[in-house]
């Protein structure tokens, strides 16, 4: 398999809203931070569904919210906030 890597330096989300059905249940893609091990949120939503199709390998370098650096994940250690309406 060929790890995939996804730098997704920029805030806006690039996966397509216009591909989603309506009325899925999205949530923010959120890591720890391993230096203030605080949560912070990427901007990045996915549903459930989607995120179960994220390959392992796939990682995601993110700047972080806490501490202001870059991290690096992969993407299937983060966790989805559900958003409540
Ligand atoms: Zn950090």
């Amino acid at each position: 398999m060929v790890p995939m890597q996804l730098s997704l330096l920029c805030t806006a989300p690039i996966w397509s809203n216009d591909l989603r059905g309506a009325g899925r249940k999205m949530g923010e893609l959120t890591f720890t931070c391993p230096t203030t091990s605080q949560e912070f949120g990427t901007g990045y939503r996915f549903t459930a569904e989607e995120f179960q199709l994220v390959p392992t390998p796939a990682t995601i370098t993110v700047r972080c919210k806490q501490c202001r650096q870059l991290h690096q994940f992969k993407i299937v250690v983060g966790r989805i906030r559900e958003e409540s309406h």
